[in-house]
């Protein structure tokens, strides 16, 4: 199905991305430990939490980990990254760069043929994060052989929670994070959840039978102009002048309401939209990445995530447009 060759790719299923994640670089940076040498990390600043939070770990292990940013189309300078890394291995380092392919909170997508060049241009070992790739671009089932893994989340994609897998290419020296038997060529001891891996077998094969970009791009486009113009100066879909972005996410800014208060709207229509994480005492947090994107404080406190279903068709996207504008009518007079 993926267009990688298990000549070159050892497959591992694991609970999902974040233990995926955390296999490939905490597995990296103890094997390099092990044999004494030191690895330089490049995480951007608008990576998941699960690659973003890893700074501490690995950096335990003497290695150490640098941010690179993003514009406010939420792209990067891929000249600037590729200076940077060449430095740190004139100093010495080994590196490791994570290329979230697409951002989960605003549907970006970084062209993989750019995590390619810098493989190229550096010799780093390159993960993609492809949690958010299938059924989220037209050319979901295409990896490029020469980087060094990729890593995904069945329950993106609808299988059972808890199941995800890595594609690692062979040889690349990790060390398992989690030790016991044999099972996936020690890759990853524990016995597998042979149900839920079965999961992603069926949840794939829907995706390659049924998936139609084309139908899903039409309802994507009809929902963001109908939003734009219905919102008009009152917000900003967040990165709409960015042209690679997913088919199925809009990350809808609305200046001056709070998004708990806008979520609230949603779920008395039993819609469900994604805001940013409240804190303890039930106050909405700065938006991280919408932050890093160069967005005040209070714009990243104003944000909701629409992701819809990827079999969304032109004429559902009618139906679903007129329930978000009935939930924000109130709230933008
Ligand atoms: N990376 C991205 C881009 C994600 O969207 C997510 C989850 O939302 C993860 C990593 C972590 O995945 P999981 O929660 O399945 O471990």
């Amino acid at each position: 199905m993926f267009q990688l060759s298990p000549q070159s790719f050892d497959l591992v299923y694991h609970s999902g991305a974040t233990e995926g994640i955390n296999t490939f670089f905490k597995g990296l940076s103890f094997q390099y430990f092990k044999d004494q040498k030191k690895l330089c990390f490049f995480f951007s600043t608008v990576d998941h939490a699960c690659v973003y939070n890893l700074k501490d770990s690995l950096e335990v292990f003497g290695h150490t980990v640098e941010y690179f940013g993003v514009d406010a189309t939420g792209n990067f300078n891929k000249d600037e990254l590729i200076k940077k890394m060449l430095e740190k291995k004139s100093q010495g380092f080994a590196l490791a760069l994570n290329f979230t392919y697409i951002n989960n909170e605003t549907g970006i997508v970084w062209p993989l043929v750019l995590a390619e060049e810098i493989k190229k241009s550096t010799g780093a070992f390159v993960h993609v994060d492809a949690v958010q790739l299938v059924g989220k671009i037209k050319d979901w089932k295409k990896l490029a052989p020469s980087l060094d893994a990729y890593t995904f989340s069945g329950h993106k994609f609808g299988s059972l929670k808890g199941q995800g897998f890595t594609f690692i290419k062979k040889h690349t020296p990790i060390a398992p994070l989690v030790i016991g038997g044999n099972q996936q060529s020690g890759m990853r001891a524990g016995t597998e959840n042979a149900a839920a891996i079965y999961s992603l077998k069926l949840a794939l094969s829907e995706f390659e039978e049924s998936f139609d970009s084309e139908e899903l791009k039409k309802a994507k486009t009809y929902i963001e102009d109908s939003l734009s113009h219905f919102v008009g100066n009152k917000g900003e879909i967040v990165g709409h002048k960015n042209p690679n972005r997913n088919l199925n996410t809009i990350f809808l800014l609305l200046k001056g309401l709070k998004s708990d208060l806008v979520s609230a709207r949603f779920d008395l229509l039993g819609m469900d939209v994604s805001t940013g994480s409240a804190c303890s005492s039930g106050v909405i947090k700065e938006n991280r990445i919408l932050m890093n994107m160069g967005h005040s404080e209070e714009d990243s406190k104003s944000a909701i995530r629409l992701s819809f279903s990827p079999f969304m068709t032109r004429s559902d996207a009618e139906i679903y447009t007129k329930k978000i504008e009935s939930a924000l009518s109130q709230l933008l007079k």
